[in-house]
């Protein structure tokens, strides 16, 4: 019996040319959560794949997968929304490119994950409609980090335990993932301000629905994104390759007069 289909809503994570005339995809699926899938003929077929596999792209899609297979069989495609501004402009384009490989990295073939997915989808929504593009990814990152179940801790002092006030001074240590407050922790000369602790602490309590209210700018975004980039290299053991790109293209009138 030939395997049944899977129908999904999906996003396009990857797209890589094979032989001739097929396509490789890497989908973010709603349903099965990472998988990789063939497209035959979409090269070359005008009709079922035309501008349907591209990055970032929103799909329902329906795919077939035998059991023991690395690779499913993509039948169909339907396209949702391509994320068109994300496609034509570039600071748009490489904020997702970091989504998109911290997606990659940490999730794991046929592992769904609903809120993963949600929060996904919200972030390139939110992109596409040229909001606050490096605030998203600060929100992004910070509501990723808890679904995968590494949520750092603004709320207290990861050494003594004591909650959070502002008559202290902290730093954050990114292998712990939590504040060490400045009588624990008398070395560090760097703290945190006290905004950036804050709006994390807000971030990550923040229903999706009102993430978008969030406004976060200047020196505080700066702080929030070097913190949660040095926490997800940390977390992940690795660079992430997009990062630079990211902030060449990303970079705001408010870094450059820092210099
Ligand atoms: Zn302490």
């Amino acid at each position: 019996m030939p395997p049944q289909a899977t129908e999904s809503e999906a996003v396009v994570l990857n797209c890589i040319d094979h032989g001739e005339s097929d396509i490789i995809v890497t989908l973010f699926c709603q349903n099965s959560g990472r998988i990789s899938a063939i497209a035959k003929g979409a090269r070359k077929s005008k009709k079922r794949f035309v501008n349907k596999l591209e990055l970032f792209s929103f799909l329902h899609v329906s795919y077939q997968q035998k059991t023991g297979w690395g690779l499913a069989f993509l039948s169909e495609a339907d396209l949702h929304t391509s994320f068109l501004n994300i496609r034509l402009q570039p600071a748009l384009y490489s904020v997702a490119s970091v989504i998109r490989e911290f997606l990659l990295i940490s999730m794991k073939d046929g592992e769904a994950d609903d809120k993963i997915f949600s929060l996904c989808l919200w972030a390139f929504h939110s992109l596409n409609q040229n909001q606050q593009p490096k605030a998203i990814l600060t929100l992004f990152l910070i509501q990723f980090f808890d679904y995968i179940g590494y949520r750092p801790d603004f709320e207290m002092c990861n050494k003594c335990n004591i909650l959070y006030s502002t008559n202290h001074t902290y730093h954050f240590d990114a292998s712990s993932g939590g504040i060490t407050c400045s009588s624990c922790n008398k070395t560090s000369r760097y703290h945190l301000s006290h905004g950036t602790i804050k709006i994390l602490q807000v971030a990550q309590n923040q229903p999706l629905k009102k993430l978008q209210r969030l406004k976060i700018s200047g020196a505080i975004l700066e702080e929030t994104l070097q913190l949660l980039h040095n926490y997800g290299r940390q977390l992940l053991q690795r660079d992430i390759a997009s990062w630079k790109i990211f902030q060449q293209l990303t970079q705001t009138d408010y870094q450059q007069n820092r210099r």
